[in-house]
């Protein structure tokens, strides 16, 4: 895992997805932090910087970013890469309450404790130091789902309060499945979810092979929800927000679940594409990702690709409606997106709302309103989905436009 770095003039091409970052001088990486929007956090950094910012902004010369799947990965990743590197300006910090470690007590059986500051020794593993206690708590909730645990000292001979909603192991567990538990829960701590996963597999194989069915129930079941732990992180904390945000600012009747994103590569030449991309509760959902060869012929021309675009997908009836239709462009790239889907005269119940997101300023244009909306204004929500859904789309649109090109250069001239 590795940082890449760019200069800190070039902040723009920073990706609008998860990650950990790292701010560097030319010597040393000073920083780390995680984001859910590497770019929009790194850039905070110097637009809007904290007081811990003033301290060392001024000696920055590049930063680097490592893109993770969700937030938990970078919440992980963030703690490894801080105990790596040691940067001046997280160790400064640590002397505080600030820092979090889990530890796992030396018990036969093990609780699994959250604490400030751990001393060797008196416990038989720990992890950290993580930053954000929140995330932390967030992603440990959800593990524990999956590898339930003991927190206090003394379980009860009946049900407790966190066996009822099946937290805790309960009064007799088996001690060798327990501790193979916790280990697995570190190690998914330590970023290995994907070998956990695969052993938990094998063993619910061998269980049912073996006929031991209730056994081999017990880690379907473990192997199903910890598939699910980093989807399940970004559906409970993001985007039930963003859907809200996004249905105010757009006052919209419904939340805004469902979103296609249009990117019309305007280049020279023979290769006009349009690409709708789709996010479903926040989430890119890439079965529903479109091209679009365009067929207009002569100059390009961005308002006819457009209308060619949006009829073509209109015509698909089977596809079901957005929630919100996000052009990229202004104001004219909106008209004639709207121009279109009033031609084919929607019912009022099958309409929906239309934007652009023009790149600019990154404002959006609503219909009616001849005032746009800038990003910056919007809660971080509803300005997250939206960069990262644009930016999805463009990354998309490019890199169909490089096939095209590179099996064009395939065809005998
Ligand atoms: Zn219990």
């Amino acid at each position: 895992m590795k940082f890449r770095f760019i200069a800190k003039e070039k902040l723009s091409a920073l990706p609008s997805a998860p990650g950990v970052y790292a701010l560097s001088s030319s010597q040393e990486i000073l920083y780390i932090g995680k984001a859910l929007n590497l770019k929009e956090r790194i850039r905070s950094h110097f637009q809007q910087p904290s007081y811990r910012d003033h301290l060392f902004i001024k000696h920055i010369t590049k930063v680097g970013c490592i893109e993770t799947f969700s937030e938990i990965d970078a919440l992980l990743l963030e703690s490894q890469l801080i105990k790596k590197y040691q940067p001046k300006y997280n160790v400064m910090w640590k002397d505080g309450k600030n820092y979090f470690y889990l530890a796992l007590t030396k018990e036969p059986l093990p609780r699994v404790l959250i604490l400030h500051q751990v001393s060797k020794g008196s416990f038989s593993k720990f992890l950290g130091p993580f930053v954000d206690g929140k995330s932390l708590k967030q992603t440990l909730k959800l593990l524990r789902r999956v590898f339930p645990y003991y927190t206090a000292k003394k379980h009860p001979e009946g049900l407790c309060s966190w066996c009822h909603i099946a937290l805790c192991p309960g009064p007799n567990p088996n001690k060798k499945k327990y501790r193979k538990d916790l280990r697995s829960l570190f190690e998914v701590l330590q970023g290995k979810r994907i070998s956990v996963i695969k052993n938990i597999k094998k063993a619910m194989e061998i269980a049912s092979k073996d006929q031991r069915f209730e056994e081999a129930a017990v880690l379907r079941n473990q192997f199903l929800a910890l598939e699910n732990v980093a989807s399940h992180f970004h559906e409970q904390t993001l985007p039930k927000n963003s859907e809200k945000e996004l249905q105010k600012i757009l006052r919209s009747k419904n939340p805004i679940n469902r979103i296609e994103a249009y990117d019309i590569s305007n280049i020279q030449g023979a290769h006009a594409t349009g690409s709708m991309v789709t996010f479903i509760n926040g989430r890119p959902a890439k079965d529903w990702y479109r091209k679009f060869k365009v067929h207009i012929s002569g100059k390009p021309n961005d308002f006819a690709m457009i209308q060619e675009v949006i009829s073509r997908r209109m015509a698909h009836k089977e596809w079901p409606y957005p929630d919100l239709m996000l052009i990229d462009g202004g104001k004219g790239q909106l008209s004639s997106a709207l121009q279109t889907l009033n031609l084919i005269k929607l019912s009022y119940s099958q309409r929906f709302r239309v934007a652009a997101l023009a790149k600019k300023h990154d404002e959006l244009f609503l219909p009616k309103s001849s005032v746009s909306l800038l990003l910056k204004d919007m809660p971080p929500e509803a300005r997250n989905v939206l960069l990262h859904i644009r930016d999805e789309a463009h990354r998309f649109a490019i890199a169909y436009h490089r096939k095209l090109r590179r099996v064009d250069l395939l065809k005998p001239l």
